[in-house]
């Protein structure tokens, strides 16, 4: 089988697929003997990068060279860039590297890889999922979708147990970022007129800025502290070679204190060493604060739902390991608290949502087979033909056109898709040429996260987006042009159509006079410059 399931996460990443009995399983990381590989690239020279812990190893001493949490920069307005021995990457490019690394697991491990379904937070917009896309296509995937990381980690936790009519409230708690998401699972029938368990999302929150990044880092500044006082010697008197060996050990002291009651870490401070223990409890205390603000997501989103309407919690992300979280949710939630391989459950959702949109299955054992009637179905296919996936659109959608029925012409935005709709949605509207024997129409895409049907004045006369409600967050998409033939008429009917999926908004025009369909939607991030002083505006309404 060549279909993979990828979470690429901001710290740490996971490939998964379905064994031949059809149960999801991750792709080991020999090299760093984990089921994750970090998200850390390191430019160790002109002609060798290096993905993974030994790329962590250098984040202290060599952090000019070192990219991490690239998660946070991909598909972002800002288009930020990185240089290392005189070439540019983008964080497109970057995040192609992370996608190798776990293509070489599977290479090395004699497999070979072609499909892939990438998971992506829900709070993604359009632009974070079309880079995420072009990323596992620049690694050489094909990709065949995207998929919500909370539903992700859902379709996991159904293939375990399957559950009719429940909501889900998912706290996942990775290494930089928070995301707490309610997902109600119910029976519905497919086209095929089977039950099938449909997966949709109710709510979703969280801080990006918010991981286990921030206990290590707690637990650092308390060794670093340590050192000190053990040595006499001041903060900014600590080496970088002992930083980087503090730095090293507190992840892995972490770690120990999900387990044991204590951790001990030794560190050569400027060259003698020294050995600093760290009770749990005190560890508990010192990033109690952190767990509060978890928390304070959560009952937000309880506002939005209920919080006797959670028939289940699911703790996702490898920081949910630690009992300080377990417990805090426990707390809240009595009773409802699972807890499956919260660091591989993203990727494991993705495996088995991408061979639910591959049909053919690997030939199964005797031991994964289930005779039903003359026909014989693998756990494979027993599981896929089992759920759908419901996501809903992270924003709202729609083209900025030209509203003429006043007396001054007003330029607004017509939401098509609103945030929060069954995906995929697909909208369409008749509009016409601003004038006649118009040459070109450019009709400018915006996303947005207004549930309003007009957002006026939300583009200025120029139909870009206006900075004057930034709490509506309307950014422009890019604009597709339209050719008009000689002589049109201002009373050409021009049809668009707009679509939303998982992967993306796609947008077409057709000139209904002609039947001409219209389809390259011009990215702004791929350069166009989007001429500011033609206004080849469509309108409304028709004379
Ligand atoms: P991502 O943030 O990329 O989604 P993960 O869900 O794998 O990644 O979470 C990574 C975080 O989980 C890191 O901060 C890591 O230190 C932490 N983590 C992993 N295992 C444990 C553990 N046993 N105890 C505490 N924290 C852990
Ligand atoms: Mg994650």
């Amino acid at each position: 089988m060549s279909t993979y399931g990828i979470d690429l996460g901001t710290t740490y990443s996971c490939i998964a697929r379905l064994d031949s009995n059809g149960n999801p399983e991750v792709i080991r990381n020999n090299e760093d003997d984990s089921n994750t590989v970090a998200s850390v690239v390191f430019f160790e020279n002109e002609n060798n990068v290096v993905v993974g812990q030994a790329a962590k190893e250098n984040i202290e001493t060599d952090g000019e060279r070192v990219v991490q949490f690239v998660k946070r920069e991909i598909g972002k307005p800002e288009k930020r860039t990185y240089e290392f021995y005189g070439k540019t990457y983008t964080p497109v490019e970057i995040s192609a590297l992370i996608l190798t690394r776990l293509k070489n697991l599977v290479e090395a491990q004699g497999g070979t890889i072609e499909d892939v379904v990438i998971t992506v937070p829900a709070y993604f917009g359009l632009e974070e999922r079309s880079a995420t896309k072009q990323a596992g296509e620049l690694a050489g995937l094909h990709v065949l979708s995207l998929i919500n990381e909370p539903t992700a980690a859902a379709l996991s936790y159904c293939a375990r147990q399957f559950q009719e009519d429940r909501t889900v409230l998912v706290y996942d708690l990775g290494g930089g970022t928070f995301d707490v998401t309610v997902l109600k699972m119910s029976m519905a029938q497919n086209n095929s007129g089977r039950d099938v368990q449909k997966i949709t999302v109710l709510a979703t929150d969280g801080d990006d800025k918010l991981g286990g990044k921030d206990w290590d880092e707690k637990l650092y500044n308390h060794i670093l502290h340590a050192c000190c006082d053990d040595s006499g010697l001041m903060p900014e008197e600590i080496e970088a070679e002992t930083r980087q060996d503090i730095r090293s050990k507190v992840e892995e002291a972490k770690r120990k204190l999900s387990k044991k009651q204590s951790a001990k870490v030794r560190i050569d401070v400027n060259g003698s060493r020294t050995e600093v223990t760290i009770k749990r409890s005190d560890f508990e205390q010192m990033t109690s604060d952190l767990v509060a603000r978890t928390m304070n997501f959560v009952d937000a989103t309880l506002e939005k739902v209920p919080a006797e309407s959670i028939d289940t919690v699911l703790l996702v992300g490898g920081s949910t390991y630690m009992p300080m979280i377990i417990n805090a949710v426990e707390e809240k939630f009595p009773g409802k608290v699972q807890q499956h391989d919260p660091d591989q459950a993203v990727a494991k959702g993705a495996a088995i949502y991408a061979s639910m949109l591959v049909e053919e299955i690997d030939t199964p054992s005797a031991q994964g087979e289930e005779t039903s009637g003359d026909k014989t179905f693998t756990r494979a296919e027993q599981l896929t033909s089992k759920f759908t996936v419901e996501d809903q659109t992270p924003r709202s959608f729609g083209p900025g056109v030209v509203d003429t029925n006043g007396a001054k012409h007003k330029y607004v935005l017509e939401n098509f898709i609103k945030i929060g709709e069954k995906m995929p949605a697909v909208f369409s509207k008749t509009y016409y040429p601003l004038e006649d024997n118009q040459e070109r129409v450019k009709l400018r895409a915006f996303e947005n996260i207004s549930t309003d049907d007009t957002l006026i004045p939300c583009v200025d006369e120029e139909g870009n987006p206006q900075a004057a409600d930034p709490a509506q967050k309307v950014k422009l998409l890019g604009e597709l042009i339209v050719n008009l033939p000689p002589n049109t008429s201002r009373n050409t009917p021009i049809k668009v159509t707009f679509k939303v999926d998982a992967s993306g908004v796609h947008v077409e025009a057709v000139n209904t006079k002609t039947d001409e369909i219209f389809e390259t939607f011009l990215r702004t991030e791929s350069d166009v410059d989007i001429e500011r002083s033609a206004v080849h505006q469509l309108r409304i309404s028709s004379d």
